[in-house]
């Protein structure tokens, strides 16, 4: 039988060459930073702060990154710096608390550090683009002049002075070129919400959890992928009064959060196996009337990868921007290790800089070590000229 399908199949081209095309440029700032995580917000605060016009970029609705959105709430400062301010602000709203489902670690309320993180960039006098993605950065003879920024307007350029790659993956870095490490482990998981527990009943009966999870896998109630025991957290004074607190679900070994199709795999697993879950804890004691609050908004991720830097940091370099370390010293690191090789104009803060394995830093002391950097570099630096009309022609390769 004929196989229809093949001449088409093979005349899809694996590759093709956009045009060229006039862009307009939405603005030209001293600092650019894409990414509004910690290390982003941090990155943009100090730039801003040391005399810098600073424009931020974030493609979600709101600020604050991976953390808050996926429900990763433990934090810790390193002592110093704005990390200290954010707690600060936590602080002061009663919004961070002692975990005592893991150790009694701080826990935050991941609603209060979005809004912590837009105060802070809104009193810096940081400029916001929120909802917009930084899809391509600006290379000009082989340094990075800014980057195309894509939302509901359309598709245009920011110019800047020096870009910071706060995108937790260095998303910019590698389209600029960068080469990665990848790390040894990684995996992918996703949290949830849970609202009405009777928190005092569950934790009573917490030592039964993993013999009702195991059999509740063998009667097929739930999927042998299903977590070991409930994996509860957030229980600080606030949850227990209020009944709120959160549920880790599968972790997917091996997946990687810079990679798309391991995301929607992984977003589209665990919210089916979430549900399954959630219906299994109405038959534990204390959960009798627990219900669904939210599933967190995006994948809690667990090893990044890292760009290649000029130098990586290493663990004794890092002590003072070491979570937990409040060492009191100066909060310094050396640049180089922001600096993706061979790509000029760009630094990379957050989880995707060139940082030894393993090192639990406070990515936003770093962040405000490379906005720092950055203000003081972009005042070196000569601005890339803008053309007639204000357009930029920028040229696009690739798909
Ligand atoms: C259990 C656990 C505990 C932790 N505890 C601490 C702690 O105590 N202290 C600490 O400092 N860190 C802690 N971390 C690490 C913490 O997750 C990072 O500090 C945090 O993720 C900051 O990293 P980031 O800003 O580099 O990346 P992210 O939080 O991932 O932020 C990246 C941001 O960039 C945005 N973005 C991505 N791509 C684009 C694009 N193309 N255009 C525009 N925007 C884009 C994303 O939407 C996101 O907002 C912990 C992590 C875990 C898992």
């Amino acid at each position: 039988m004929t196989d229809t399908c093949s001449p088409a199949v093979e005349a899809v081209p694996s590759q093709f060459l956009l045009r060229a095309r006039q862009t307009p440029v939405y603005r030209q700032v001293d600092v650019l930073v894409c990414g509004g995580g910690l290390a982003g917000v941090a990155a943009a605060v100090a730039a801003a702060r040391d005399g810098a016009e600073t424009l931020l970029v974030e493609r979600n609705v709101v600020l604050g990154g991976n953390g808050p959105l996926a429900f990763e709430i433990g934090l810790e400062s390193c002592g110093r710096g704005i990390s200290v301010e954010m707690f600060e602000r936590l602080r002061a709203g009663g919004h961070v608390e002692s975990d005592e489902a893991v150790g009694g670690s701080s826990a935050y309320d991941p609603e209060a550090l979005k809004y912590a993180c837009l105060d802070l960039v809104r009193d810096a006098g940081v400029s916001l683009l929120l909802s917009s993605l930084a899809s391509d950065p600006i290379v000009e003879n082989g340094v990075v002049r800014g980057a195309m920024v894509e939302n509901k307007s359309g598709r245009f350029a920011i110019l800047a002075g020096v870009v910071i790659d706060a995108t937790g993956d260095g998303e910019l870095a590698g389209r600029a070129g960068a080469a990665f490490r990848e790390p040894d482990a990684c995996s992918l998981s996703l949290n949830a919400r849970i609202g009405g527990i009777d928190i005092e009943g569950a934790l009573a009966a917490r030592d039964s959890w993993p013999a009702l999870v195991a059999a509740a896998k063998q009667t097929g109630q739930l999927d042998p992928a299903q977590p070991d025991t409930i994996a509860l957290f957030g229980v600080t004074p606030t949850a227990r009064r209020r009944g709120i607190a959160f549920v880790a679900g599968s972790r997917f070994a091996g997946r990687r959060g810079w990679n798309a199709r391991d995301l929607s795999e992984s977003e589209g697993t665990g919210r089916k196996l979430m549900r399954q879950f959630i219906a299994f804890l109405k038959t534990v004691p204390g959960f009798e009337s627990s219900f669904v609050v939210d599933v967190a908004g995006t994948l809690a991720i667990a090893g990044a990868r890292q760009t290649v830097g000029e130098h990586v940091l290493t663990a004794e370099e890092a002590v003072p921007i070491m979570v937990g370390a409040n060492t009191g010293s100066e909060m310094a690191v050396p640049i180089a290790c922001l600096k993706p090789h061979g790509v000029d104009g760009l630094l990379v803060a957050g989880r995707a800089a060139s940082i030894a394995p393993g090192l639990h830093i406070n990515h936003a002391a770093l962040g405000e070590i490379a906005g720092k950097t950055a203000a003081d570099t972009a005042a070196d630096r000569s601005r890339i000229q803008v053309g007639v009309a204000g357009n930029l022609i920028a040229r696009e390769q690739g798909a």
